[in-house]
């Protein structure tokens, strides 16, 4: 006869030992759950991705209702149990069901900590736990502005960024002089806070709420500093305890969580706890991998199969954060004993701290560039000895290049061991991902997160799992069912593109309604993807949707931190004049501009103008826009070439200022930058460009797909070519084959490792098909206006743009809901 297994808590930690259990043993038990939520068991981690608009609710189901049916487990949904009585072995519920059992399973997760301050109970104080919150936000965010987090951590930042996504004023309040103080050093803290600044999110560091404002309804926050921040909105973020008042109540031992030995077995015969709520070895854990492990092992010991005992777990820690990239692992601060190979670089924003302990890597930060984050993740996991060849762990073997910062995805999963972990979440290592692939047939990544999980849980290993799909089969045999543009539709961005073609679409709402988006609004994601789409495909047609386009190019300018902008004229080829010098600097005293910056690209970035003195800056500046804020050309960077360098083998600066005259204005999938060097010693730096000349004796070299930003790649060479002319017939030709063919938002680096280089020379090899392209480029070009001009000539545009400007009312901000997506735009330096 089957033994009686009831469970308390339909969560992640509790169905996944359920999960295992069934697969090991799956007569041995009659399985009962009771939840007090009313859904099945659902990602509490993506609800981050719910809020920043990269999943829907139902995307978000792990096991729906069918999945409980199938396993014949009996589920109490919206029912709580209220007391447990070990001496009759039933648990009892707040609808009075008495339910018997063998085994009990206390996996009752945690509650979010709220801060008890005057006020507390205000409507619009809320915490960021279940769906019920998260619901809560996104109708929040239609009628309301500003919104406040307190909590400068994981889980505060997280929803700091979701409420941008939802169009709200952001404000983060935390206690300490870092965010995410428990994870990250002071340096990784303060990058990761000028990236959020950058993408609209303030900082208030080092203050201590003390009560919350309004009457029914928050109205704002006072600190103990006697400050005040006005508020719509209260998020509170500052931790979470272990749910254990039941299993207190019930006589079961509890310390800070429901104490647990090695088997996750409580005093009390029979009864187990797994999950946030459980104790083990006087640690709590609040991530899913240690969580999982836990299961692991009470599945083995309830099915009856030999395990050794929990021993705990080394915990990673990755933000989702759309456009930040963030790790860390283990023991990442400095002791004694201890020694860290650090590599910083603050003009790319990357920062990587590798500790090591007698040889032992034992703890890592990184921030902007976390690709070898698994590798060292592994590496603190083995306990592998690295004495002698530390660096190795950044620098060495994985196919590193160009002194270890251009290692792509793919080389490095080709080169990873396979017991090396890929999901940290649910601890699937490549070995698992390959076998899957190899012999169970898998060819996406949703039949292979079907089969391993890998990539189910937090999603932040997906690109790696991709890589190693394309490794394992080769590129061109990745039948990658590839997923839709956004969570409104499941359509794949060429099956949009496609569509939009063959039905002549010509507007964001026509596409989203004849293709049955399932947000009839679209999202901040996909709405500028189909305003560009459409652009892209009927030049001459089409009417830009200004309220589908981000924030900066909205306003033509890119907005700061402290909520001014900043502006750089156009200067071809980073070449100038007295008289436009002049023009500046008359402008940067009228208008008290408060820096005046030379920027990377070779232009001057006047920075800290007032949203109302736009115009008028532009105006008087009477020069072109830069687009420095744009998905666009932005700059075409030179050196002084043969004109005045001894070195030089053809005029540089002329090239320049000709290719950024042809494709100034011209929209792009992301930004695109260029460069034009002189001669071989390249000092226009031009093989990290997007697009890249370099000349030689007798021509010039055409280097694509560089990159200089976040993931340096060095630039591939396209072609070598012998005139001016044909350096700007090539060029059209490669810009309008990425503009049709790339991802919205997909940079020319990223496109072409998607798509190869072999299929873009292929496109371009025909004299015929560059024609083709060059016809279809000129007739965009031909239809650009320097947006600047249009906004200082025109009345209307003018007062559209003041009245962008002015403050919103809750009321308005409510009817204009339907039109603003992304007020804080996204990423989009
Ligand atoms: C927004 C957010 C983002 C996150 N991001 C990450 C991340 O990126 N990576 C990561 O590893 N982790 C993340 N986490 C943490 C992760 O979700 C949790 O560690 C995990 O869900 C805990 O699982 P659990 O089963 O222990 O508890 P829970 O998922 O909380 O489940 C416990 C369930 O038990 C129910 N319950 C409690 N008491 C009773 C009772 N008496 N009767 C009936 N039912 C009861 C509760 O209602 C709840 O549904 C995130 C959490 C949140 C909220
Ligand atoms: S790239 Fe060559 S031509 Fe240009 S400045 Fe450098 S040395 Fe002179």
């Amino acid at each position: 006869m089957r033994q009686r297994l009831v469970m308390i808590g339909n969560g992640m930690a509790g169905v996944s030992f359920v999960e295992q259990l069934l697969k090991l043993n799956p007569k041995r038990f009659d399985v009962t759950i009771i939840g007090a939520e009313p859904y099945p068991n659902y990602n509490r981690i993506m609800l981050s991705s719910v809020l920043a608009g990269d999943a829907k609710m139902q995307d978000i189901i792990l096991n729906d209702w069918d999945w409980y049916k199938e396993n014949h487990i009996t589920l109490h949904t919206g029912e709580t149990v209220t007391s447990i009585d070990p001496a009759a072995k039933a648990v009892l519920t707040d609808k009075g069901a008495s339910i018997p059992y063998d085994e009990l399973v206390l996996a009752t997760g945690s509650l979010p900590f709220m801060l008890p301050l005057p006020g507390a109970e205000k409507e619009g104080v809320i915490a960021f736990r279940d769906i019920k919150d998260c619901e809560t936000m996104i109708e929040t965010a239609k009628h309301y502005r500003k919104a406040i987090v307190i909590g400068g951590g994981l889980l505060g930042l997280e929803a700091a960024s979701g409420l941008l996504h939802l169009n709200m004023e952001v404000s983060v309040v935390h206690k300490h002089a870092h965010i995410m103080e428990r994870q990250l050093d002071s340096t990784a803290s303060r990058m990761l806070q000028e990236e959020l600044e950058r993408q609209g999110i303030r900082f208030l560091l080092q203050q201590q709420s003390d009560a919350v404002l309004g009457d029914s309804r928050v109205s704002g926050l006072r600190f103990k500093d006697g400050t005040e921040e006005a508020a719509d909105l209260i998020v509170m973020a500052v931790g979470i305890r272990p749910n254990i008042q039941l299993a207190r109540e019930s006589g079961i031992q509890v310390n800070q969580g429901i104490v647990v030995d090695d088997y996750m077995q409580t005093n009390v015969p029979n009864i187990y706890a797994v999950g946030e709520c459980a104790e083990h070895r006087e640690t709590l854990y609040g991530l899913v991998a240690p969580l999982y492990e836990q299961g692991a092992i009470l599945a083995k010991k309830l099915a009856g199969v030999a395990v050794d005992g929990y021993k705990g777990s080394v915990v990673s820690t990755k933000l989702k954060v759309s456009g930040v990239h963030v790790f860390s692992a283990g023991r990442y601060a400095d002791g004694p004993g201890t020694k860290a190979l650090r590599v910083q670089d603050d003009l790319e924003g990357v920062y990587k701290k590798i500790v090591f302990e007698n040889g032992k890597v034992v703890g890592a930060v990184m921030f902007g560039d976390t690709i070898e984050s698994s590798k060292v993740y592994a590496a603190i996991r083995s306990g592998e000895d690295y004495s002698g060849r530390e660096k190795e762990i950044l620098f060495g073997g994985a196919g590193a290049s160009g002194g270890g910062r251009a290692v792509s995805e793919a080389d490095l999963a080709a080169a990873m061991s396979g017991d090396e972990i890929v999901c940290g979440c649910n601890g699937v290592a490549k070995e698992t991902i390959v076998t899957a692939i190899m012999e169970q047939g898998c060819v996406s990544i949703g039949e292979i997160k079907a089969c391993t999980k890998a990539s189910g849980s937090c999603g932040t290993c997906k690109p790696v799992v991709e890589a190693i799909l394309a490794a394992t089969i080769g590129f061109d045999q990745v039948a990658v069912v590839k997923e839709g543009i956004c969570g409104c539709t499941t359509l794949t961005r060429d099956a949009v593109v496609e569509a939009i073609r063959r039905m002549r679409l010509t507007t964001t709402k026509e596409v989203m309604h004849v293709l049955e988006w399932n947000n009839p609004e679209g999202c901040s994601k996909c709405r500028p993807a189909l305003n560009y789409y459409i652009g892209m495909l009927y030049p001459e047609d089409h009417e830009d949707e200004l309220e589908s386009r981000f924030v900066n190019e909205r306003n033509h300018a890119n907005i700061q931190k402290d909520g001014t902008f900043s502006v750089v004229p156009r200067i071809y080829g980073g070449v100038t004049t007295p008289g436009d010098l002049k023009k500046i600097a008359s402008v940067a005293e009228k208008y008290n501009v408060p820096l005046v910056k030379i920027t990377g690209g070779q232009r001057i970035d006047l920075l800290g103008v007032k949203k109302e003195d736009l115009p008028n800056v532009w105006k008087d500046l009477d020069m072109p826009s830069g687009y420095a804020y744009g998905k666009a050309l932005r700059t075409v960077k030179t050196c002084v070439g043969n004109t005045f360098c001894r070195f030089g083998t053809q005029d540089a600066i002329k090239m320049g200022i000709d290719l950024e005259k042809k494709f100034e204005r011209l929209n792009t999938p992301s930004k695109v930058k260029l460069a034009v060097s002189g001669c071989p010693r390249n000092c226009a730096e031009a093989t990290i460009k997007d697009l890249g000349v370099v000349a030689i004796d007798g021509g010039w070299e055409l280097y694509v797909a560089g990159n200089g930003g976040m993931r340096v790649r060095a630039a591939d060479l396209l072609t070598k070519v012998k005139t001016e002319e044909e350096v700007l017939e090539w060029t059209g030709a490669y810009l309008q084959y990425y503009r049709e063919t790339a991802n919205f938002g997909e940079r020319t680096s990223e496109w072409s490792m998607r798509v190869g280089l072999d299929t873009i020379k292929a496109a371009l090899a025909n004299q015929a098909d560059r024609d083709a392209l060059n016809e279809r480029i000129d007739v965009t070009l031909g239809r650009t206006q320097d947006p600047w001009k249009q906004i200082v000539e025109n009345d209307d545009l003018r007062s559209a743009f003041e009245a962008l400007t002015a403050p919103v009312s809750p009321e308005a901000a409510a009817s204009k809901e339907s039109g603003e997506s992304n007020k804080r735009g996204g990423r989009e330096g």
